[in-house]
């Protein structure tokens, strides 16, 4: 048996170093320590157990409420060449004694069990025959009342403690926890304050934006289609915006997928299953998709709609580029999404929680207008103080060209107060544009000053417009039964002509990935190596792992065991394939 943690991380794992906090968080557990690790999505937190267990004798129970996640989670295990095993709902009872029986037996370095599991009785009567050194305590914000994602099942951990014959080490890890929710695990785990292992928030490959005031569907169409090759998910905040998003894509080509409450279960797995297996490569959904997908090359995440809090939305975003590649989130937002997150929130079944969810949104639209940093806005918000600027975000890296739109914006805001301050903003665009829809002639609006004023222009297109200046606060929405907009002081100052509005030009979609001949020849090896082993591809080689390979081009197994992420079972299993198609495209360039 290794017990050199950095033996068993190139062993088994392929790598030759460990990342920041992963060392520190693997001594404190082999010295015997309980230890809270805060690390963000990607950061390896999953090293942070497995490692230990292949140092340590008997099991290392985890728990883990993502039942899908235990699945790949496993999968990537027996890749790696190491006895792991979960329990769920899944299981039938059959199934169930068969794992059980060989987990009695010692055969497993890692069980992973789902939190209720631990409300029987008989399952913890046995645990106490098994020899268990470690309890990983996984998505451990979900401990706390304070955090968004609170699971009542959690609050019996401890109680394992209880039965077990020797007290197991106890290892609580998490990606989203702002300090209070992380003292309050801290708390309820009994982990000393000074055990604590919190790297930065900072997901230095992803590069966050923040879209406004244009339109989305064209957004999303032009970047889906410049990017098809690569994987991404698209959330939108209601089942029926999914609905649409999927449809438009579908139309223009794309290999889609869709995931919302509304599907049933067998069809939400289906979608889940294209997406994971890669016979889709977008996936549309609702925030009920995700938890448990550790799928590792999403290249891109774009939110169509604001989402509801930051802790959702770093958690949603952060499921780009787990394997380190640098991966794109786009946030597209319309103020009338405020009006759809409010509804929603208020539609809480505690109304308790609700000042605070409205609180928790108000930050998440503050993201939405800073001109700062914006990966520097969300780790300030998680407690960091001292955060540099990103220096890769859409607002530092923005050079777009400023347009004087002044004479534009008195045209609209003059004839929103002509029309009586009375209408939404599809309205005011049909009379400047000079429709002829009934309600605009039934009005008399054909009458106004205004009406045509910006003919030569779309009514989408204005209505976008509309959309910069309500972003801007040059207009504002008042709720009622239909939103109503009206111009505010700020906006009494443009049509006195003492501010002047400026407006940045369009948001253009980039290439995530660069396109290459070898690359995309060895994904698709991975592609046929997948659906012959059952498992999704990102198993058998991250995008990293393969983007190393085109890097070193190895031609010998020694070589290949030098790229990211090939361990010895992986070799084992896989380097002979892919080592022939290395050669016989260096044969081909020759
Ligand atoms: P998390 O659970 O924190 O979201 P994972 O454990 O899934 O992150 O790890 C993310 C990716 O990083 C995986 O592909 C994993 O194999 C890889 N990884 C983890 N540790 C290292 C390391 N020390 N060197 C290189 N890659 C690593």
């Amino acid at each position: 048996m290794i017990r050199n943690p950095l033996d068993i991380l190139a062993k088994y794992f392929g790598y030759s170093a460990f990342r920041e906090g992963q060392q520190r968080v693997i001594d404190q557990v082999l010295q015997g320590d309980d230890t809270l690790c805060v690390m963000p999505t990607g950061g390896g937190k999953s090293v942070c157990y497995q490692v230990p267990a292949l140092a340590m004798e008997g099991t290392v129970l985890v728990i883990s409420p993502l039942i899908s996640l235990m699945k790949d989670q496993v999968d990537a295990l027996h890749q790696l060449g190491i006895p792991a095993a979960y329990v769920n709902s899944t299981l039938s009872t059959e199934e169930y004694f068969g794992t059980m029986d060989l987990a009695l037996a010692g055969q497993y370095k890692l069980l992973y069990v789902a939190p209720e599991r631990l409300d029987s009785e008989s399952f913890l009567n046995q645990l106490q025959r098994m020899d268990i050194p470690l309890i990983a305590i996984d998505e451990a914000h979900c401990i706390s009342q304070w955090g968004h994602d609170f699971r009542p099942s959690y609050r019996n951990i401890h109680r394992i403690l209880d039965y077990l014959n020797t007290r197991p080490i106890i290892l609580a890890l998490t990606a989203t926890a702002t300090p209070e929710v992380q003292d309050d695990i801290c708390q309820q785990l009994h982990i000393p304050p000074s055990s604590r292992v919190v790297t930065g928030f900072e997901r230095s490959n992803l590069v966050f934006s923040v879209v406004k005031g244009q339109n989305r569907d064209q957004f999303v169409k032009d970047y889906t289609i410049k990017n098809k090759n690569e994987s991404g998910i698209i959330y939108a905040a209601t089942r029926k915006a999914v609905e649409q998003v999927h449809a438009m894509l579908e139309k223009n080509g794309i290999s889609v997928a869709k995931y919302h409450a509304g599907l049933s279960d067998h069809e939400r797995q289906r979608q889940q299953d294209r997406f994971i297996m890669e016979d889709a490569r977008v996936m549309v959904a609702t925030n009920a998709f995700g938890m448990g997908i550790d799928k590792s090359n999403i290249r891109y995440v774009i939110h169509y709609q604001m989402p509801k809090n930051m802790e959702s939305y770093y958690q949603e975003a952060g499921r780009a580029g787990r394997d380190g590649l640098n991966s794109d989130c786009y946030l597209l937002f319309s103020s009338q999404d405020v009006l759809t997150q409010r509804f929603l929130i208020e539609q809480s079944p505690d109304p308790s929680r609700i000042p605070n969810e409205i609180k928790k949104m108000q930050v998440m639209v503050d993201y939405c207008h800073t001109e700062g940093c914006l990966q520097k806005h969300i780790i300030t918000y998680f407690g960091e103080d001292d955060a540099e600027n990103c220096k890769r975000c859409g607002n530092c890296t923005d050079t777009r060209e400023q347009f004087d739109v002044t004479l534009e914006t008195q045209k609209v805001l003059s004839c929103v107060i002509r029309m009586g301050q009375r209408f939404g903003k599809t309205m005011v665009a049909q009379v400047l544009t000079g429709s002829k829809n009934k309600k605009v002639l039934e009005f008399n609006f054909d009458k106004l000053t205004t009406y045509g004023l910006l003919k030569e222009r779309s009514a989408k297109d204005v209505a976008d417009f509309i959309e910069f200046l309500i972003s801007e606060n040059y207009l504002q929405v008042e709720n009622g039964t239909f939103p109503i907009i009206f111009v505010p002081e700020q906006g009494k100052e443009v049509l006195l002509g003492k501010q002047k509005v400026w407006r940045k030009g369009e948001m253009v979609t980039t290439v995530v990935a660069k396109d290459d001949p070898l690359f995309n020849e060895l994904r698709a090896l991975r592609l046929k190596l997948a659906q012959e082993a059952g498992v999704p591809p990102f198993v058998i080689f991250s995008d990293k792992t393969l983007r190393d390979m085109v890097a070193k081009m190895p031609v010998t197994d020694e070589e290949l065991l030098t790229v990211q992420g090939v361990g010895e079972t992986k070799l084992a299993r896989y380097g002979e394939a892919f080592l022939e198609i290395i050669q016989s495209f260096s044969a081909q360039q020759a």
